[in-house]
């Protein structure tokens, strides 16, 4: 059987919830089309969400889903990763759920290198409880809780998977479709824990406060203000402000937790195969 990218969405849940400009249905599908481009099938794909707008995203795959607890995705993911293996489990979750309510999760699951695919959706707010700052709120921004703007930098949360070990780290814009896909491709082909971060517009708060012009004119700052990495880190502290550094910033091999897991306690390779001393 070949696997089309519709056979992982439930088009009967459609219309998408989110406001007419947001990002996340352009993410929805470029990680559906990444599941059919590597033939995965539905039943060993799980999409596991926190709370949020992003975090809503589950509710139109047709694979496994877990919804969970704000801030929480990734502690879920890692116990159904621990439990199955097999398992192709993927988590999506938004700049809230990921690196602010989720912060500590986030750190230690780059860290522990589980073999989870993490896919950020980052609109520098808390978009579904009315668009408070989040800890990628960049300085200055004006939210509802900061009118007169973010007194805190915000976080890179690249540069937070790649010092906290993460195997594969990228970033692209929701504008960038293709590469959307591809990156969530590479990303999920990795063993060890994966990041793909994806800015997106939320014209409904954070535009709204911050872009004139809404929707159009945050998809154009995102295809204009996108540059490779290369090109960003030879920028004065000033461009960098205004510019977003894409492309792929990890890829490595370093061992996964399970991988290292047996090897140091080789009786739960016997219990793995059936044979251990259950
Ligand atoms: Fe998207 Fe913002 Fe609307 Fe949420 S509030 S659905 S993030 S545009």
């Amino acid at each position: 059987m070949t696997y089309k990218y519709t056979d992982y969405l439930k088009t009967e849940a459609q219309p998408y919830m989110w406001c007419p400009g947001c990002g996340d249905g352009i993410v929805v599908r470029a990680l559906a089309e990444a599941l059919a481009e590597l033939q995965l099938p539905p039943h060993q794909v799980v999409i596991a969400t926190g709370i949020g707008c992003w975090g809503k995203a589950d509710d139109y795959f047709a694979t496994h889903a877990f919804h969970g607890t704000h801030g929480r995705a990734l502690a879920f993911a890692t116990g159904i990763k621990i439990g199955n293996p097999e398992l192709h489990v993927i988590v999506l979750m938004g700049d809230g759920d990921a690196v602010t309510i989720g912060g500590n999760h986030f750190i230690h699951s780059a860290r522990r290198n589980i073999d989870l695919t993490a896919v950020v959706v980052n609109n520098y707010n808390y978009g579904m409880t009315g668009g408070q700052y989040s800890a990628t709120s960049p300085l200055t921004a004006r939210t509802t809780t900061s009118p007169r703007g973010v007194p805190e930098p915000g976080f890179d949360v690249c540069a937070l998977a790649e010092t906290s070990g993460a195997n594969f780290v990228a970033r692209t814009t929701a504008y960038h479709v293709l590469q959307i896909k591809k990156y969530i491709m590479q990303a999920i082909q990795k063993k060890g824990f994966s990041l793909v971060e994806v800015m997106s517009p939320c014209p409904t708060h954070f535009g709204r406060r911050n872009f004139a012009g809404g929707p159009l004119a945050m998809m154009k700052y995102l295809k204009e203000r996108a540059v490779p990495k290369s090109r960003f880190d030879k920028m004065t502290d000033q461009e960098k402000i205004d510019h977003i550094a894409t492309g792929i910033f990890v890829d490595k091999e370093r061992p996964d937790f399970l991988k290292v897991y047996r090897e140091l306690n080789p009786i739960n390779q016997l219990a793995d195969q059936g044979g251990g001393n259950k």
